[in-house]
């Protein structure tokens, strides 16, 4: 049975998880990703509690997920003689299953070829709906029609600019900042391994900075409170400066890790944020993953990604060619689901605004009951029983 032709923007871990649906359940499916090649590594993602794991097991990748996982790294907070002051257990970090997000998208890529074209180096630039479909302009294909496009393509999506408006009002920055870069050079002399296979990181606060080395998210992860003053999204010599402007003189081994980010090929910076969208679809346009719900280095992201790319695509299986009725659907299920990313932010708990906050931070971490507590909520917030689990093959 056909259903339509479904464009798809971006090919990481939303993008995939939809076209691998769409594409076994009668749908055409074409995906359009920027980058000319499907991108290794990457920092550490995770999955929590039983939605998750039923989303990953009905795609069937289940197994080849855990396969792949990363070992858990504890986080140990150390002062700036690499005295320990705390534990965050990799458990709290990195969930029930961890792994690379190239690794995942890899993963998800290899179970989609199903109906599913995949297109590399390309992107969508313009958008322009007529009555029964939507005309899609690529940079280097000329123009083609679909019945609906979706905009898989991150936090800085193209299809939600092009079709929802602009970023700067759709995009709320929380205040806080998060860099990464490789090089292992600042972690000279500690100990990022055990024998036993987990994995160690360790990190350095002071009021409203994070620098942590050694870890799955990245090498170098800065987490650091700014207002983006002088930011360029284009410019890396405005983004290093910015890091550069709150660590400098900072000690421990913050001149090394800034020393890394000057050279490291792989060098990102980004505002922490959120999207403040009353609905993830209009017209034939919808958006699934940080295109949608963002929430940067909240932790729930790609769980998030997942399960409503699983959600789309059932709600659109189901309504046998109403894009209307399924569009609705996917924005009431996932209003509830969608709530840790429109009220979460990570800043405050990853760079604790004072002395006494961090101390309070790390102090629930040596209280049982407080990380009880802690894990039981972050499992509460990526589950929802009310997903139903929809006859999709
Ligand atoms: C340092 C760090 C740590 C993180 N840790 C966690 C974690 O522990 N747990 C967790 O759940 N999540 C984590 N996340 C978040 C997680 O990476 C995202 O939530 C998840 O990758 C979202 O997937 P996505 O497919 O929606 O978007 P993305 O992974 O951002 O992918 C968007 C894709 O679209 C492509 N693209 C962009 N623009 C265009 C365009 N114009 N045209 C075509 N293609 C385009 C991009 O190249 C990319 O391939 C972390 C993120 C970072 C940065």
């Amino acid at each position: 049975m056909h259903s339509g032709t479904v464009l798809i923007s971006g090919a990481s871990i939303a993008g995939p998880a939809l076209a691998r649906w769409l594409g076994r359940n009668g749908f055409d499916v074409t995906v359009v990703e920027k980058a000319g090649s499907p991108r290794p590594g990457g920092q550490a993602v995770d999955f929590k509690g039983a939605t998750h794991r039923r989303v990953l097991d009905q795609m069937g990748v289940y197994d080849a997920v855990a396969a792949r996982q990363t070992a858990k790294t504890d986080w140990r907070i150390v002062d700036e003689s690499d005295r320990v002051q705390a534990v965050i257990p990799g458990e709290f970090i990195g969930g029930d299953l961890e792994i690379l997000r190239g690794d995942l998208s890899d993963v998800i890529r290899g179970v989609a070829s199903e109906g599913v074209e995949y297109v590399f180096d390309d992107e969508i630039v313009g958008l322009r709906e007529r009555g029964d479909g939507v005309e899609a302009a690529f940079a280097r294909r000329g123009t083609e029609r679909f019945d609906l496009v979706i905009g898989a393509d991150g936090v800085h999506s193209a299809v939600r600019r092009l079709g929802f408006g602009p970023e700067k009002e759709l995009v709320q920055p929380l205040g806080y900042w998060y860099a990464v870069a490789s090089g292992t050079a600042a972690a000279d002399g500690l100990q990022t391994h055990l024998p036993s296979g987990r994995g160690v990181a360790f990190g350095y606060n002071v009021p409203g900075r994070l620098a942590l080395v050694g870890g799955q998210k990245s090498p170098n992860l800065f987490v650091f409170s700014s207002t983006g003053e002088g930011y360029d999204r284009h410019d890396r010599s405005t983004q290093l400066r910015l890091v550069e402007e709150a660590f400098r003189g900072l000690g421990w081994r913050v001149g090394a890790m800034l020393d890394a980010c000057a050279d490291a090929p792989d060098f990102y910076l980004d505002a922490l944020a959120r999207t403040r969208m009353s609905t993830f679809t209009r017209g034939r346009l919808a958006l699934v993953g940080d295109a949608g719900y963002a929430n940067t280095l909240g932790g729930f992201g790609t769980g998030l990604a997942i399960v409503g790319a699983y959600v789309l695509a059932g709600e659109l299986a189901g309504a046998r060619g109403d894009h209307e009725a399924a569009f609705q659907a996917y924005d009431r299920r996932m209003r509830s689901l969608t709530k840790i990313a429109r009220t979460g932010n990570a800043g405050p708990f990853l760079a604790p605004a004072s002395p006494g906050r961090i101390r309070t931070r790390n102090w629930s971490f040596t209280n049982r009951l407080m990380y009880r507590t802690m894990q039981a909520m972050t499992d509460r917030f990526a589950t929802d029983e009310r997903i139903p689990r929809y006859p999709l093959r």
